[in-house]
């Protein structure tokens, strides 16, 4: 724990209760003082966590349903709102079937630990900056590991060419990279993928809900949604919910379904928790306006850093790696 402390990395969480209708403000709790703060720091890209059409429809599936699932999916668990969750996840993303689990985190853990461990001699390549739910589920799996650099179809496409075609390879990869906010080259990935016949595993966890014409990520933006094997997400970031997902083929999600233990072993979602989940989805389908708006303050924060000289790291999403250091200018942050 000392050094924990001395190395500076010993974490102390904010004390916070969010206020919903007035996103992104939340009160703060220090010791037995309660103040206004407004959150600058937020997964919940889009406020969909306060939004009436989620909340409405977690409402009505709570009092419906009751507060837990009951159960893991095989006993009793399987809510007809997990049901219609994972149809809508799956035309989100133009995908025959989808999968849900209690995090993306576990969906990536999960998904990547079972289809490394059972396929047999599979090779998974994974981008040196993947999260740690990806880094985690590949080592459980034992498979052979590769690395490639960070964004670089090059030396992907070099690494690839050490194994013939009969090896089966994975190429595990994200759209929007969350410390820094860059974006893959997701055409020329896959097409490297493709050259050498590899299947693709793309974490869309800061993409879904933000990019593309219906919320689908970078890869409906890009038109890329049906050459990459599988896609992951998470209900927990700009959908404002909870829980994480994969979609594919039928016979793959099928696949994992019968034989990842992260998925089979556990309580499913709540029903209202699916219930606020699909809602958001349905919505951010139809309405591109929480996108719009997301931009618009997006370019707004970055002009006021740069008017009053705070530095942040440019980059082509929406997130806005600030780098603080001088106090007097991280408290106009907090204001
Ligand atoms: N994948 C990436 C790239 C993430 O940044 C995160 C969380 O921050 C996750 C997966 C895990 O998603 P969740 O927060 O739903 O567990």
């Amino acid at each position: 724990m000392a050094a924990l402390h001395d190395e500076g990395r010993y974490r102390v969480f904010a004390d916070l209760e969010r206020r919903a209708g007035s996103f992104p403000r939340a009160k703060r709790f220090v010791g037995e003082e309660a103040r206004e703060v407004t959150v600058w720091c937020s997964n919940d890209y889009l406020g969909m966590g306060q939004h009436p059409a989620v909340i409405a429809a977690m409402h009505e599936a709570l009092d419906k349903c009751g507060a837990g699932a009951g159960g893991t999916r095989n006993i009793s668990g399987t809510n007809h709102y997990h049901v219609l969750l994972e149809r809508e996840l799956a035309d989100l993303h133009g995908k025959e079937a989808a999968l849900l689990f209690t995090s993306g985190y576990v969906s990536n853990w999960a998904s990547l630990s079972t289809l490394g461990a059972n396929i047999p001699g599979c090779v998974i390549i994974s981008d040196e900056k993947n999260h740690a739910s990806m880094i985690e589920g590949i080592r459980h799996s034992k498979a052979e590991k590769r690395i490639f650099k960070h964004n670089d179809p090059a030396d992907l496409d070099r690494i690839l060419a050490e194994y013939g075609p009969d090896r089966p390879k994975i190429v595990a990869f994200e759209s929007v990279y969350s410390m820094d906010g860059d974006i893959s080259p997701m055409r020329q990935i896959v097409e490297v993928a493709e050259k050498h016949g590899a299947m693709t595993y793309l974490d869309e966890v800061h993409a879904v809900g933000l990019y593309g014409e219906r919320g689908g990520g970078i890869a409906e933006r890009e038109g890329l949604m049906d050459r990459i094997t599988l896609i992951e997400g998470t209900l927990g970031k700009a959908f404002g919910v909870v829980g994480g997902y994969i979609t594919g083929s039928a016979a793959l999600i099928d696949f994992v379904r019968s034989y990842a233990s992260g998925f089979i072993f556990t309580t499913a979602l709540p029903p209202h928790v699916a219930a606020g989940a699909l809602a958001s989805i349905r919505h951010l389908k139809a309405s591109q306006m929480e996108r719009m708006r997301q931009r618009d303050r997006v370019a707004k924060v970055r002009a006021r850093l740069d008017a009053i000289g705070i530095p942040y790291l440019p980059n082509p999403s929406h997130i806005v790696p600030v780098m603080v250091g001088d106090a007097a200018k991280c408290k106009w942050l907090s204001d």
